[in-house]
């Protein structure tokens, strides 16, 4: 077999999932940008760690929590390769995405007062609302970049803003959860820097197969969710810049996060431990770990290839049939498509695929701004993965036309 080839049977092996029936049909799962299923390789490390390593994390001098702490510091320090970074203290565990990025708008925001930020019309609520909110609460202005006809950004839009107002932060999605629009990052980070701004990438759609290197790309903090990596959920990672890390406070304050606690006052850890508070989900990290040891298994750049020839394929497809009107037409896209179908509740299409198993993702995406400027009400999303097939996406389609032909549009209300 050649370097990016793919044997899919073995693949799918390892996601017993894959097989079962949905609605007396064999599952179609198109739904990966919303969250990805976990192999048994993963299951297993996970399984293992309850059945013979499990105790608290830098808690104890006993055996088996200076175990479970060294496969925690183990986990940060494979995030810490896979994404880049200089030094595994730039590697905080959070919930997942959501949580990464609330705590720079907390954090980040406590120790800069007077900068407003800048976010882009593509943003999914997790990397809108934090700052929309920060923002209110401050007075200060949150710039909105907007996307041309084709689904990409508008980057003379943002040098305006970043000339004129006082904008201390951009906070960019990597990958659009919608359009799939890939964004060019580097361009991004070099503005914002030429303005004195910091950058936010939320890699949560990108993460699984753009290749990420947090360091060389220089941005601050880069933040993504096991759960759309082939890992489990609730557990997520905030990259950032050591020393920014040092020098924003924390927010959410507990146990071992402190140094020295007394009535009047305490001190903290240094980063990235005075993050995260309470016991952390180290179970979550050590299986993030083995998400990663599987996708590098099964191959980074096979992954990605093949994710880029299903999604090609499914777009060639789509495009075909009448009635049915892809969104965007971004210079790179990846990860996921949407589409409306004219005239049909985009619900009532999720439901009849689903009758055939097929699994899809409708609604507004969590990016309502996006979805309003793109003129739809809601849309419907396919998000393949590397475990899907090319005749899983001939299902798909066929079923959409069936669809199409099922639902005219005048039954809609
Ligand atoms: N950003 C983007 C682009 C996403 O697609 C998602 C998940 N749909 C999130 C943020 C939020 O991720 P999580 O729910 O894992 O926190």
């Amino acid at each position: 077999m050649g370097k990016f080839e793919f044997d899919i049977a073995r693949v799918r092996s390892d996601f017993p999932i894959l097989d079962r029936k949905v609605n007396r049909c064999p599952l179609v799962y198109l739904d990966n940008a919303a969250t990805t299923h976990v192999p048994d390789q993963v299951l297993a490390v996970i399984a293992n760690h309850y059945h013979t390593h499990n105790a608290n994390v830098h808690r104890g001098a006993h055996t088996l929590s200076l175990e479970a702490t060294g496969y925690f510091e183990k986990a940060r320090e494979r995030v810490a390769e896979f994404v880049g970074a200089n030094r595994k203290s730039e590697v905080v565990f959070t919930r997942g995405t959501t949580d990464s990025i609330n705590l720079v708008a907390q954090s980040w925001g406590a120790a800069n007062r007077k900068s407003g930020v800048a976010v882009t019309a593509m943003e999914h609520h997790s990397n809108f609302i934090p700052w929309q909110q920060l923002c209110r609460a401050r007075r200060k202005k949150l710039g909105v970049v907007p996307l041309d006809s084709s689904g990409d950004l508008d980057l003379d839009a943002l040098e305006v803003m970043l000339r004129k107002d006082d904008i201390g932060l951009v906070a960019v999605t990597q990958v659009s959860n919608v359009l799939g629009t890939v964004n060019p990052l580097r361009d991004i980070v070099e503005l914002a820097h030429r303005f004195g701004a910091l950058v936010l990438i939320d890699a949560a759609q990108a993460v699984r197969h753009e290749a990420i290197q947090a360091h060389e790309l220089e941005c601050d903090f880069l933040c993504f969710s096991g759960h759309k990596m082939m890992g489990p959920t609730g557990i997520g990672v905030l990259y950032g810049k050591a020393s920014l890390l040092e020098k924003i406070p924390p927010f959410a304050f507990g146990g071992e996060m402190a140094d020295r606690v007394d009535a009047i006052r305490s001190t903290f850890q240094p980063a990235p431990l005075k993050f995260e508070a309470g016991t952390p989900n180290y179970v979550g990290a050590i299986g993030l770990a083995a998400s990663i040891d599987y996708l590098k298994g099964v191959g980074l750049s096979a992954i990605r290839l093949r994710e880029q020839e299903l999604l090609r394929y499914a777009e060639k497809r789509i495009r075909s049939i009448s009635e049915v009107r892809v969104l965007g037409s971004p210079k790179r896209r990846a990860g996921c498509l949407s589409f409306a179908v004219e005239g049909r509740n985009p619900f009532d299409v999720a439901a009849m695929l689903d009758a055939q198993g097929i699994a899809v993702r409708s609604g507004s995406m969590c990016a309502q701004p996006l979805v309003k400027n793109l003129d739809v009400a809601q849309v419907v999303r396919i998000s393949p993965a590397f475990y899907n097939t090319f005749e899983e996406l001939d299902a798909c389609i066929a079923a959409l036309e069936e669809t199409v032909a099922m639902l005219p549009p005048a039954l809609q209300g």
